[in-house]
């Protein structure tokens, strides 16, 4: 099957936790879903909060997607007729930011569209390098905003707590959980990690 001629790009969305990524991930490949263009969706296996073959929103919107642990397996789901990858959380994958620029650019330049969500800092306020990259290199970039659970106001920052206090900086950058462990919080509400 030949590709249409359609042009190839990177999508980046980006935001801290509960700010809505995964339900815009899930809102596009919906639409890609009904104009019957042929898409992958893939997720980190990392990702285990929800079911392993699909991707869930908070609010529990689910889409089929393909769970891997590194980005240089997804050339082994497509064929020539896919003309959309999405991926979602993309910080939980192993890679390291080059590798993960590298097969995004490689599959835009074969005239994919390449929609990725994922945090774009981790919990000490510090850029995740392969999101950065990505958001350098794409086409189109939407940061979305959670809400300050202090104050209300736009929240950019995801505060990882330990019984309820934030988590020292020394601890792991990767920590899967949810509410109990996390607050979206704005710049004046975060507390920056000791
Ligand atoms: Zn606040």
């Amino acid at each position: 099957m030949t590709r249409p001629s359609t042009s190839g790009r990177i999508e980046v969305i980006c935001g801290c936790m509960y700010s809505g990524k995964t339900e815009e991930l899930i809102r596009r490949m919906r639409q890609v879903d009904i104009a019957r263009q042929p898409f992958r969706i893939f997720t980190p296996r990392r990702d285990t909060r929800y079911g392993i073959h699909q991707i869930t929103s908070h609010i529990g919107t689910r889409l089929e997607a393909y769970p891997i642990d590194s980005i240089v397996e997804i050339p082994d789901y497509l064929d020539d007729a896919v003309q959309v990858v999405a991926i979602d959380e993309l910080h939980f994958l192993i890679d390291d930011a080059d590798q993960i620029a590298a097969m995004c650019q490689q599959l835009a330049d074969r005239k994919v569209r390449v929609i990725v969500a994922g945090l774009d800092q981790d919990f000490r306020a510090q850029p995740f390098l392969a999101m950065a990259h990505l958001l350098a290199l794409a086409e189109q970039v939407t940061k979305l905003y959670a809400i300050c659970v202090r104050c209300g106001a736009y929240a950019t920052r995801s505060q990882r707590l330990i019984n309820g206090q934030p988590a020292p900086a020394a601890a792991p950058v990767i920590a899967v959980g949810g509410l109990d462990m996390y607050e979206a919080r704005c710049r004046a509400c975060y507390e920056h990690p000791q």
